[in-house]
């Protein structure tokens, strides 16, 4: 198991938080659709694998300290060809060795540009009274000026799900409104049961974020992810 894999990984290394990648990996292998992220260690890597995905990608920049990509300069989005790559592999990593000088940068990563798509995300947390809880919120201001989001508390069964998603305030915004496509709520609501059943059966976990997920008229994907441990080191 990938899973397992990787917690051990990490708790050797005496590390709380996994890589992009890894909670990519991690989610990928519980059904939930997110975007190829594979790492390059140098930049001839990251236009090999820039090839192989296919233009336009996303580099980012894969360090355990450094959470916030965006804040550091360490994403670049729709990079078109050969040069773009090239040159925002260097911002990147100069960008991040200036702003975190003693952060430990494993690469940078590679992964395709997802169509853009109404923004949301997805969480677990750890209550100290319930345990495992999972949130659901429309993604940007909503989430983070109008703490427009719905809990459940871990297991979820069909109806939490959709009862989640129904009780948010901007519940409109995902039914398509003034000629946005209407979002893929059922996909929405099985991306959701898949977490639940995830974070059910793994051990060690303390948070999970994906934001954001961008969801279509037909589908959903996670574009960034992140996985916090629970440690006692
Ligand atoms: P941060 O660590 O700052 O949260 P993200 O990985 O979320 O970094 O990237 C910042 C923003 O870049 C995202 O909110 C999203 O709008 C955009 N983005 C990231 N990855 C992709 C992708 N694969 N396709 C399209 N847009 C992306
Ligand atoms: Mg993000």
């Amino acid at each position: 198991m990938i899973v397992d894999d990787i917690l051990s990984k990490a708790t050797k290394e005496k590390r709380h938080v996994l890589t992009e990648i890894e909670a990519k990996q991690i989610l990928a292998e519980a059904g939930i659709n997110c975007t190829d992220t594979r790492l390059a260690t140098n930049k001839d890597a990251a236009v090999a694998l820039s090839e192989e995905i296919g233009y336009p990608v996303v580099l980012k920049i894969s360090s355990v300290d450094i959470t916030h990509k965006s804040d550091a300069g360490g994403v670049k989005v729709n990079l078109s060809d050969k040069t773009a790559v090239e040159k925002a592999y260097d911002d990147i990593m100069a960008s991040c060795t200036a702003k975190f000088p003693n952060a430990d940068i494993e690469g940078i990563s590679v992964q395709g540009m997802a169509q853009a798509g109404t923004e949301v995300i997805i969480g677990m947390t750890q209550d100290p009274s319930f345990g495992p809880v999972l949130m659901f919120g429309l993604g940007g201001i909503f989430v983070e000026v109008l703490k427009d989001v719905a809990f459940r508390i871990v297991p979820l069964d069909k109806n939490d799900a959709s009862d989640m998603i129904h009780e948010i305030k901007g519940k409109k915004l995902l039914e398509g409104y003034r000629g946005q496509d209407p979002a893929d709520i059922p996909f929405l609501e099985a991306m959701l049961l898949k977490l639940s059943e995830l974070v059910d059966k793994t051990e060690g976990i303390a948070e999970i974020d994906m934001n954001p997920v961008f969801a279509y008229k037909q589908g959903a994907v996670v574009v960034d992810a992140r996985i916090i441990l629970e440690t006692s080191y």
